[in-house]
């Protein structure tokens, strides 16, 4: 018997949301759910959206809370069509794929943009809100002390980043790390950097002391076993303190500097990450 393959093309139909106030003018760019699975930067970019319905705004600014749709509905990091990290994607260089033409996007709302804020959450539920930004660039540090957020830490000019290529740009960008860990999200943390950005958005002065720290180390486990943590996040360390004691064996800092976010007291894997340092 004959047989015949007939391939149907599946057409996904994909759309980024994108909240506009103020009118057509260049406004504040705040972006979130560049990785799908980082909630807690979409949940603070819903609420800020709430917040503007509520009591309106003094700037313009127009919000994506879910750049990254695909990846938010699977709970993944990157689109699995491409499995490509969209935040290395940037700017977009007229490749052809699910997160090329994401990035394509939002690289052009970047290029209209007066300002970038990029919302992710790390891996982890136990963790600090920081701020990352180049320091080298004078109007994202300047930028970067106009939130109320206490931590700022210094940013990697890795390429592809999109608040790093927009920097380099000139626009003034930051990154602002939240709690959370593979769609889970820490729903305070969300609430409390949603009121930040609108008091931002609303030309509040910022009252906090800001805090600056160097490039962030992460210290991943020497052996696996069970995990007990001395340390917490917003903690400061100082070489040669024990951090971490898996199984009886201590494991010393390398470095000085602020704890940024640990790993739940668990199993722990070799290699996985125990913690992340901020260096002083
Ligand atoms: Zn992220």
């Amino acid at each position: 018997m004959k047989r015949t393959i007939k391939k149907i093309p599946l057409k996904i139909d994909t759309t980024i949301d994108i909240y506009r106030f103020g009118g057509d003018e260049n406004g504040i760019l705040i972006v979130a759910g560049v990785h799908g699975n980082e909630v807690t930067g979409i949940y603070a970019a819903r609420k800020l959206i709430e917040l503007i319905e509520e009591n309106g705004c003094e700037t313009p600014v127009t919000i994506v809370p879910v750049a990254n749709p695909i990846a938010f509905s699977c709970r993944t990091r990157s689109d699995p069509r491409d499995g490509l990290d969209l935040n290395r994607a940037f700017p977009y260089e007229d490749k052809e794929g699910p997160s090329h033409y994401i990035a394509n996007c939002i690289w052009s709302l970047t290029k209209d943009a007066t300002t970038l804020i990029d919302l992710h959450s790390s891996d982890h539920l136990s963790a600090i809100p920081y701020v990352v930004c180049l320091y080298d660039d004078e109007p994202s540090k300047k930028l970067a002390v106009s939130l109320d957020v206490e931590t700022i830490v210094g940013g990697r000019e890795n390429k592809g980043l999109l608040f790093a290529e927009a920097a380099r740009s000139g626009i003034p960008s930051i990154l602002i790390e939240l709690a959370g860990e593979y769609g889970i999200y820490n729903e305070e943390q969300g609430e409390w950097l949603a009121r930040i950005l609108f008091d931002f958005l609303m030309n509040k002065e910022s009252t906090a002391t800001h805090n600056f720290y160097g490039n962030i180390m992460d210290v991943h486990s020497p052996k696996k076993g069970i995990l007990r943590l001395p340390i917490e996040p917003g903690q400061k360390v100082k070489k040669d303190d024990v951090i971490a004691v898996i199984e009886e064996e201590e494991v010393f800092s390398e470095h000085s500097g602020i704890v940024l976010r640990t790993a739940e007291q668990s199993m722990i894997k070799e290699g996985e990450r125990i913690c992340s340092i901020a260096l002083d």
